[in-house]
């Protein structure tokens, strides 16, 4: 099987791990799961949902080596990167640098620098969102400070190799107070490390924040949408349908006039009950405005609302993958050209891997 599928099956199915493999459950971005390195290429994938106890995939550690089985028949050798060890730093205060930010992926550092959200607990919470579970479970803290965030990342620099930084945070009554906090820690990160610095946010209304955000130095932006179809988007993430598509395109437009094609990008997710159509036309509108449109599977959180729902099929994932890779080259956009990010990173994703098999047989 090509390594393209082989991952799409991993990250649609999930993988069983020994149980020595607890791996993460609760948080943002990948909340759910465990990064695993296969032929290169450093793949999250599900390990403690439900489903996963339906996989014919599992890992088993046989000896030093840790083998990828399907049906109990090996497929080939993978491993599990160790703990970072930045890990075992803390702050002045004492905070322990874990608690500050995860190595996501090879070499990204990434913190949700407010682990909570005004929607939470709501009715306009987003139904898959697991923000404040890991702050339930103290594993990280409430608000990360900017000076403590760039000690973090410049001793993971230096003992962990990272390359890039995300930064997410929830929603704050008054939306310029997260997005001020956020300018705070992007400069501070900057200014010890040189880092590219991604940025996650909701569409604004707030004059000239694209502008102030590039000063403080951020280099690129996600602003996710997560689905372009109507109906998902008002039952699985009602305050994003009561921004409303309108402000999500100006937002994306003017955004892309400020960092660039290719330095903007919306999470698009699969398997909310979306139609393959509006996905699609989705994606196909964001290339054709150079927004990169992160497509990935959903990855439901145990303990939240959507937490019964499983990924889509392997085969829709890889057509919906191998059409999105098209439309890229298209339009010039690739992951290649991000410079820091979910996009960057793509741990979450195999949208990179049809783009780079893409290329290499257009070159056969
Ligand atoms: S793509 Fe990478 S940076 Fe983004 S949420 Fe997944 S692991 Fe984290």
């Amino acid at each position: 099987m090509h390594l393209h599928h082989l991952c799409v099956e991993l990250q649609n199915l999930g993988v069983k791990m020994p149980a020595t493999y607890p791996g993460r459950q609760g948080g943002a971005g990948p909340a759910e799961g465990q990064v695993i390195l296969i032929r290169d290429r450093y793949l999250n994938v599900p390990t403690s949902s439900p489903y996963v106890k339906k996989s014919p995939y599992r890992i088993d550690a046989e000896g030093e080596k840790m083998l990828l089985k399907r049906d109990e028949v090996n497929v080939c050798e993978v491993s599990v990167p160790g703990r970072p060890s930045y890990y075992s730093g803390c702050t002045k205060n004492g905070i322990p640098f874990e608690k500050i930010a995860l190595l996501h992926g090879c070499d990204c550092f990434a913190s949700t620098i407010y682990q909570n959200c005004a929607y939470r607990q709501t009715d306009q919470q987003c139904k898959f969102c697991g923000i404040g579970m890991s702050l339930e479970n103290s594993k990280t803290i409430l608000k990360k400070e900017p000076e403590d965030l760039a000690a973090a990342a410049a001793h993971a620099c230096r003992t962990d190799g990272v390359k890039h930084v995300t930064l997410t945070a929830g929603r704050t009554e008054d939306e310029y107070e997260v997005l001020s906090h956020a300018m705070q820690c992007i400069a501070a990160i900057k200014k010890d490390t040189g880092l590219p610095v991604h940025m996650q946010l909701c569409p604004t209304d707030r004059p000239g924040i694209y502008e102030e955000l590039r000063r403080a130095g951020a280099d690129t932006l996600g602003i996710h949408i997560e689905t372009f179809d109507e109906q998902v988007l008002a039952s699985v993430v009602p305050a994003k349908a009561a921004i409303g598509l309108d402000r999500y395109r100006e937002n994306w437009l003017k955004a892309v006039e400020v960092f660039g094609p290719n330095q903007v990008s919306s999470f698009l997710i699969a398997g909310l009950g979306e139609t393959q159509e509006s996905l699609l036309e989705g994606a196909e509108y964001l290339c054709s405005i150079g927004v990169y449109p992160y497509v990935l599977p959903v990855r439901p959180i145990p303990g939240t609302a959507l937490e019964a729902l499983e990924p889509p099929p392997p085969e829709m994932m890889i057509d919906i993958y191998e059409q999105v890779a098209g439309m890229l080259a298209r339009h010039g956009l690739s992951y290649r050209k991000s410079k820091a990010g979910c996009v960057r990173c793509s741990s979450c994703s195999c949208l990179n891997l049809f783009e780079d098999y893409a290329n290499r047989t257009a070159k056969e």
